[in-house]
């Protein structure tokens, strides 16, 4: 134990932390990095993180949104392996969340169509178009799961298997297990199953620590799941540290 740390106070924070941009195809084009960042405190939560899909190109902006009304905002993308698996990285910085951006764009192939999988806008904080994403972030990267989650963690940040109980895009649901020699830091449930529900709910997650998130495409969704947290503070460190139930840190089923 750090002493320096477990001697301070622990609060209870709510925290969503898997929500989609209009970077997003398959986001509302409503979900301006302003509006996120309004809609998440109007909704009570502490923290969130964003997650677009295979990008973090509007990541900052709902940052410094969020900087301006006291909300804790962790860079991230929401990662698909060749396998179709989604999984969600989250980041301390911005730098480590585009280094991470730039593995995962040298390895994913194809163009988006507009017309097809929708738009792809990329926005500054008052919501400002600053131009649309070319590459079809909606796709598969050629990377396999080992290959996401060592990235991620050599860019120093925590992997989380995106809505295990959903039968497609997700670990459980595409390959019926979690493989053990995996070394994913957590595991989400979708607000389809309660937290409280979900080792009962949902086979083969006993062991990992569990969180819930809204996986927001629309405003309205935004904190329709959250999770609480016991620590000193939101951010990156202390949730890395609640994930491991380190010095009273510790994820709460809400
Ligand atoms: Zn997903
Ligand atoms: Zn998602």
């Amino acid at each position: 134990m750090n002493p320096a740390r477990a001697t301070q106070e622990l609060k209870h924070f709510r925290a969503d932390t898997h929500i989609h941009t209009c970077l997003s195809p398959c986001g509302d084009l409503e979900m301006g990095p302003r509006d996120i960042a309004a809609q998440s405190r109007h909704a009570g939560l502490d923290m969130i993180a964003v997650c677009d899909h295979n990008s973090a190109e509007n990541a900052g902006a709902v940052m410094r949104a969020g900087d301006r009304l006291g909300l804790a905002v962790l860079p991230g993308l929401e990662i698909c392996s060749r396998e179709e698996v989604h999984v969600v990285a989250l980041f301390e910085t911005l730098e480590s969340a585009h280094q991470m951006q730039e593995f995962v764009y040298a390895r994913l192939p194809g163009e988006n169509q507009r017309a097809v999988w929708g738009e792809q806008i990329v926005a500054n904080e008052k919501n400002e178009v600053l131009g649309e994403n070319p590459r079809l972030l909606i796709g598969a990267t050629t990377l396999n799961l080992y290959e996401i989650v060592a990235q991620v963690h050599a860019c120093g940040g925590l992997c989380i298997a995106s809505h295990v109980d959903r039968p497609a895009y997700s670990l459980i649901g595409n390959l019926g297990f979690i493989p053990p020699d995996l070394d994913i830091d957590g595991i989400e449930v979708s607000f389809r199953v309660p937290l409280s529900r979900a080792r009962e709910s949902v086979n083969g997650i006993a062991g990992y620590p569990c969180v819930t998130a809204s996986d927001a495409h629309f405003l309205k969704d935004i904190g329709r799941a959250w999770y609480g947290l016991q620590m000193a503070s939101p951010c990156f460190a202390e949730l890395r540290m609640a994930l491991k139930g380190e010095d009273g840190r510790k994820i709460i089923a809400n």
